[in-house]
């Protein structure tokens, strides 16, 4: 049976649990786990037409795998896109993209709130490879304007962006990206399909860590790149080639976490909105950062291109760095990690973590101040999360 054509119509919830199932002839209910580094051939004849592409069919994990097959169709089909190569990590899906779409010599547009490493890719590793990076302001659409060469080759955003949620509007930076004939990439980790299709709003391909909302429970490392065939069988030769290919084991956890991708995001988003409130009125609180709010700067735009606010509350205490570290080390429930997407609440003081590499300047100009903290709801009871966080706050 063509799953395609089957699920077509069917609704997201429904697709994160049916997309892309193959059984085999033994017809087990759930996906099977392949865990093989190769495959074997009837006769010399069928390995050379396998080897030679003129048969489809597995000949080597490194480049295909049945169980990150059914994965790659469930995240095609969620996301809406033509097709969709897993990787190994979100990182390894972004530098796969890049060698898709880039060359010596091209330029990138980049939003400035985007995931440390992915900055440090553009900035240290591909300007090896004479491939510039202009970064600008996240919000400024006339900065993304002005900032495109005759070379600009691809345009890449992260919104919400981390940690201060700073809404990039998908739809007016795909239309400056197009002008200028570049690839629009969305790094759609924070929110996941389940509140937000970036491919709908015009942009062109979209990236993952599956490490975050996707798997949804901490377990694993993965990425996966969704777009049109053009671009991805690009990336399938670079993973071909290259070798970041997702073991079937992370694809078959992530393939799990997925079917309860919906429910997970609904409900933390429905505690990350409550804790957002609840933060706002707390008299040692600075400012809260969280899309779902009405005091967000961008909300409007936000509640356009997503379902909810999401899972991540930022805030800034009063009394800078002392006063965050209190929080930090007041908690006895939320975790102390830089990691997000999970089902178990984490904390982060960005400034000296996931942001203490940065210059202070740099650090000053991002608006990471000391007294900020990042929460990344989970799903626990949010009495509990609220109490550990009142303990610190007195
Ligand atoms: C974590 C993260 C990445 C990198 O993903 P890994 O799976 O850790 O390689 C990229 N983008 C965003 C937005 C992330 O949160």
């Amino acid at each position: 049976m063509n799953t395609k054509d089957h699920l077509q119509g069917l609704a997201p919830e429904t697709l994160a649990i049916r997309a892309g199932v193959e059984r085999s002839q033994f017809g087990e209910h759930s996906e099977a786990l392949y865990l093989t580094s190769s495959f074997v051939f009837n006769n010399a004849a069928q390995a050379a037409a396998r080897f030679g592409d003129q048969e489809e069919g597995n000949v080597y994990s490194r480049f295909t795998n049945p169980t990150v097959t059914v994965l790659q169709e469930r995240l095609r089909a969620l996301e809406g896109g033509e097709d969709c190569i897993a990787t190994s990590s979100g990182m390894a899906a972004i530098l796969s993209l890049c060698t898709a779409v880039l060359r010596a010599g091209d330029h990138i547009v980049a939003s400035y709130g985007l995931f440390g490493s992915t900055r440090q890719l553009f900035l240290n590793q591909l300007s090896k490879f004479a491939i510039e990076t202009t970064f600008v302001p996240t919000t400024d659409i006339a900065a993304y304007r002005a900032a495109i060469k005759p070379n600009t080759k691809l345009v890449f955003v992260e919104t919400p962006s981390n940690p201060l949620t700073e809404i990039v509007d998908i739809a007016a930076v795909g239309a400056i990206a197009h002008e200028a004939g570049a690839v629009f990439a969305v790094d759609n980790s924070f929110c996941s399909p389940a509140l937000q299709r970036p491919l709908d709003l015009g942009a062109d391909v979209v990236v993952h860590s599956a490490t975050k909302y996707l798997d949804g429970q901490g377990r694993v490392i993965g990425g996966a790149v969704v777009g049109p065939k053009k671009i991805t069988e690009e990336v399938f030769k670079f993973l071909r080639n290259a070798g970041p290919t997702i073991s079937p084991f992370n694809a078959w956890v992530v393939l799990k976490g997925l079917e309860t991708l919906n429910i997970r995001l609904q409900a933390q988003s429905a505690s990350a909105l409550e804790l957002a409130r609840w933060l706002e009125a707390q008299p040692n609180i600075e400012r809260v950062f969280y899309p779902g709010l009405p005091s967000h700067p961008q909300h409007e735009l936000a509640m356009c291109q997503q379902k909810t606010g999401g899972a991540v509350v930022s805030f800034e205490v009063k009394g800078g760095r002392e006063a965050a570290w209190k929080v930090v080390d007041s908690t006895r429930v939320i975790s102390i990690t830089g990691n997000l997407g999970d089902t178990k609440t984490t904390i982060t003081h960005p400034a000296t973590t996931t942001h203490g590499r940065i210059t202070p300047e740099a650090r000053a100009e991002a608006g990471i101040t000391e007294g900020l903290l990042r929460v990344a709801v989970g799903l626990e009871a949010i009495e509990d999360i609220k109490a550990d966080l009142a303990r610190g706050l007195g």
